[in-house]
């Protein structure tokens, strides 16, 4: 088994390697910006190496430094964790150029499922159901009306770069797709440096529902059930659950053994997501990351498996500890994703932590790097903590995951969105299971309007 691993991340998925990595008895080397010095993922480390000024381009996706802070650390392996560099596979090949183990799958898979075309295509050939749309990039205006016409309205423009839900733009008809096609090319230039779209059907009331798998690399693969994320606010997860409160066990076996089996074919080692829409009883694959998930927590919680640990296993070339008979689902498990940010604005609202009380008790898991007199820094993303919960069934997991939230204390200059979640889960649709990837959006809308009125309210 390795040694000591170098994380290439921050704040709380670096801890959560660093967690798996000490009870696995791996030394730790952590990085950082000049920004993160005080970071918790640093002082919990064995050592620690300062990577770069605050800018993410020049600390946490600066390859050169990331290759030198391993070596001379002396690591045998480098863990992308999820973000910056996690899904490059020009760094995956670099990583094992340079001597060291790369923690994660093939890099000729993670390059086939980071072109969305591709992996779409790639997809159909492995017998994995897509939603209908282009076959490839669409080339102009006339070739978008053509695909439009033929797949029927309202269709959806998506990047082929695409990333956290950038460059995705609706057509309802075909007045609306010219606009549609420049703003998606404008935005996923700017995100992406790379303005290729393709177009899928919109589908107006499907769930997100994705399915966990792992893979090693003497070809076994198993499939850890599914985590229904279809709560999503600007096509970003806000809550996840497991299992989906819309699927049952004949349902849940069947997607699972197809992409069981997609990956076996392709050879795919290591930890990865497929991720479908869900829609009148069909699945339609959207994408596949070949990384570990934020929301992966929800799987352990209802399977008892470390997946970081398997992760890590595998990459070392170990055989898959168990079997898919092995893999056994007890309970239900709710994550939320405690997002420093505006309550009504939902712009990011950094700063510092002066009181800091996280919920505990039986089934209840905070995944986070915060502490008291922490200065949550404003360059990097929003998410500062992940509330975990696990009951016995999904009743029990609600009761617990309204508890939990009402304990939880982050106070001090920055906001959070804990007021929401609140309201969230006490919503009829939301404790009934009833919701589609477009429910959050409008109890969204609803909610601070009511919080914008009350506000001004007050003021007045
Ligand atoms: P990204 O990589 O940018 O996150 P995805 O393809 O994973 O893009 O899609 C993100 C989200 O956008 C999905 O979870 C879903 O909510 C929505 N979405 C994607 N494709 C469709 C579609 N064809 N119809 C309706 N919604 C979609």
């Amino acid at each position: 088994m390795f040694e000591k691993i170098l994380i290439a991340n921050r704040g709380e998925i670096a801890l959560r390697i660093h967690r798996a990595c000490k009870e696995m008895g791996i030394k730790t080397v952590a990085v950082h910006s000049t920004a993160d010095a005080d970071a918790m993922h640093v002082r919990l480390a064995d050592e620690a190496v300062c990577i770069g000024p605050p800018a993410s381009k020049e600390s946490y996706l600066n390859i050169p430094a990331l290759l030198t802070a391993a070596a001379l650390s002396g690591c045998n392996a480098i863990h992308p964790g999820l973000g910056f560099l996690s899904e490059n596979a020009k760094f995956a090949e670099m990583v094992v150029e340079h001597g060291f183990t790369w923690i994660g799958p093939k890099p000729e898979h993670i390059h086939m499922m980071g072109d969305k075309i591709i992996a779409k295509q790639t997809a159909l050939s492995l017998g994995i159901p897509c939603v209908p749309g282009s076959d490839g990039e669409i080339r102009d205006e006339d070739h978008a009306r053509e695909v439009a016409e033929q797949i029927g309205y309202p269709v959806l423009l998506k990047a082929t770069a695409g990333g956290g839900g950038k460059g995705m733009k609706v057509a309802r008809n075909a007045d609306e797709l010219r606009q549609a096609l420049e703003l998606g090319r404008a935005e996923a230039k700017n995100a992406f440096n790379n303005a290729s779209m393709y177009m899928e059907k919109y589908l107006d009331h499907p769930r997100h529902i994705e399915i966990q798998i792992l893979g090693d690399k003497q070809g076994h693969v198993v499939h850890l059930g599914e985590r229904d994320c279809s709560l999503q606010r600007r096509h970003q997860k806000v809550i996840e659950e497991a299992p989906s409160p819309a699927l049952n066990a004949e349902a849940r076996a069947k997607i699972g053994a197809i992409a069981v089996k997609a990956m076996q074919k392709l050879g795919y080692e290591s930890l990865g997501t497929i991720e479908f829409l869900y829609q009148d009883g069909e699945f339609y694959f959207i994408e596949m990351n070949t990384r570990v998930q934020v929301e992966h927590p929800v799987t352990e919680m209802i399977t008892g498996i470390d997946l970081v640990r398997e992760q890590i296993r595998v990459a070392d070339g170990a055989p898959l500890s168990f079997t898919q008979k092995d893999i056994e689902f007890t309970g239900h498990s709710i994550e939320c994703r405690i997002n420093a940010e505006d309550p009504i604005s939902f712009a990011p609202r950094p700063g510092k932590v002066t009181d800091y009380h996280a919920p505990g008790g039986l089934g209840v898991r905070v995944d986070s790097a915060l502490y008291s007199g922490y200065k949550v820094p404003p360059n990097y993303d929003s998410m500062i903590s992940k509330l975990i919960v696990h009951g016995k069934n999904r009743n029990e997991c609600l009761l617990r995951l309204r508890r939990a939230l009402d304990e939880y204390v982050i106070a001090g200059t920055l906001s959070t969105n804990i007021p929401l979640h609140q309201k969230l889960i006490a919503a009829q649709d939301f404790i009934d299971g009833n919701y589609n990837i477009h429910w959050l959006e409008k109890f969204v809308a609803a909610y601070v309007e009511q919080l914008a009125k009350s506000e001004a309210e007050a003021a007045a």
